[in-house]
């Protein structure tokens, strides 16, 4: 069959190449590789920032957006042939810690975790891959033209039930979410805000057109710009800050309401400094009752909460997120930057 590989840590290495067909082992479902999408990890992965190889193997299957259609089941298995199915990300570490022993491997504290197509495990992006049957996720059948969305829907639902429990500490009812970012997670976290009945506004560089159009078609306020500043007045109960951008950041910790819950997904790079007054930032989040919390991955719990928010979403809006859809064999192609939301591996062509 044929696979999307790379080598970790080397530069530019990703290639299509044939590869023996996966074997399930026992409790294993083999599965059809319909779609992967493509995010900022694998494009890291190909820079060689970020990724570790199998045990005793340098090249490895890219891919943790998945989406598949099950070939064969093991007997008793609550899966049949022909259903749609993504796979969860993250294994737990082999110790394990003890947020892993209770299946919370996204909170996994020794980081020995390892995870399909980044850490120590093949990914998805293949003709045929296996899952542990307590790894798939099923998915409702109408969901096969958007399913690779429910992985990053999953990193977003984790988000909103982690805001859910730090909400709970005291009384809560946001009104307002402020969304920094129109990628693929700030769309998807504008869209189960807007299901949570929020008033919802996201904040792009982007000038308009598609982002624009996609956050105002979610009944959510678009606005163009690089800074908080105009959000100062209007303080918004809960911010999700998705772009990473050191200032940005910097700025949502003094922008929310009181009692304000400031919730990080985006990742920032290192060596940029910015000059901060920390004395304001400590008051402002102290005196008003603030969190601020990062969060990242997601267990089963989040990827079914996932499964049913795209359900309940309108299918036409999720297909807009998909921009482009390159064939598996010319995968290169899907790992060029064309100014996309999200671009997907057709993994059947
Ligand atoms: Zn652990």
């Amino acid at each position: 069959m044929r696979a999307l590989t790379f080598v970790p840590g080397g530069k530019g290495t990703l290639d299509v190449e044939e590869v023996p067909d996966p074997e399930p082992g026992k409790g294993e479902l083999l599965v059809q590789g319909l779609a992967l999408g493509i995010c900022g990890t694998d494009r890291e992965l190909d820079a060689a920032d970020y990724g570790w190889p199998p045990p005793g193997k340098d090249r490895m299957i890219i891919g943790h957006e998945s989406l598949g259609r099950v070939l064969e089941t093991p007997e008793g298995s609550a899966f049949s042939p022909g259903d749609l199915i993504v796979g969860v990300v993250r294994r737990p570490d082999p110790v394990p810690c003890g947020a892993c022993v209770r299946g919370e491997f996204d909170m996994c504290r020794n980081g020995r975790y390892t995870e399909r197509g980044i850490k120590e495990l093949d990914g998805y992006g293949s003709e045929r891959w296996t899952v542990e049957a307590g790894y798939a996720i099923r998915l409702d059948p109408a969901l096969e033209s958007v399913g690779m969305l429910v992985e990053p829907a999953a990193v977003v639902a984790k988000a909103w039930e982690h805001i859910e429990r730090i909400g709970a500490r005291a009384w809560f009812e946001p009104h307002t979410l402020l969304v920094t970012g129109a990628g693929p997670v700030g769309l998807l976290a504008a869209l189960l805000g807007r299901q949570r009945g929020l008033e919802v506004h996201v904040l792009d560089r982007a000038a308009g057109g598609l982002k624009s159009s996609l956050v105002e078609a979610l009944g959510a306020t678009y606005h163009s710009g690089t800074s908080l500043e105009s959000f100062r007045a209007a303080e918004p109960d809960i911010i999700i800050e998705c772009t990473g951008a050191g200032s940005l950041v910097i700025e949502t910790m003094t922008t929310t309401a009181a009692a304000g819950i400031v919730c990080l997904c985006g990742l920032s790079a290192g060596g940029l400094t910015h000059r901060v007054d920390a004395g304001v930032i400590n008051r402002d989040i102290v005196l008003e009752n603030d969190v601020v919390f990062g969060t990242v991955n997601a267990n089963q719990r989040h990827f079914r909460a996932a499964a049913e928010a795209l359900a309940e979403a309108d299918r036409g809006w999720l297909e807009r997120l998909i921009t482009r859809r390159v064939p598996l064999s010319r995968a290169l192609e899907a790992f060029e930057p064309a100014g996309d939301v999200k671009v997907v591996l057709d993994l059947t062509a």
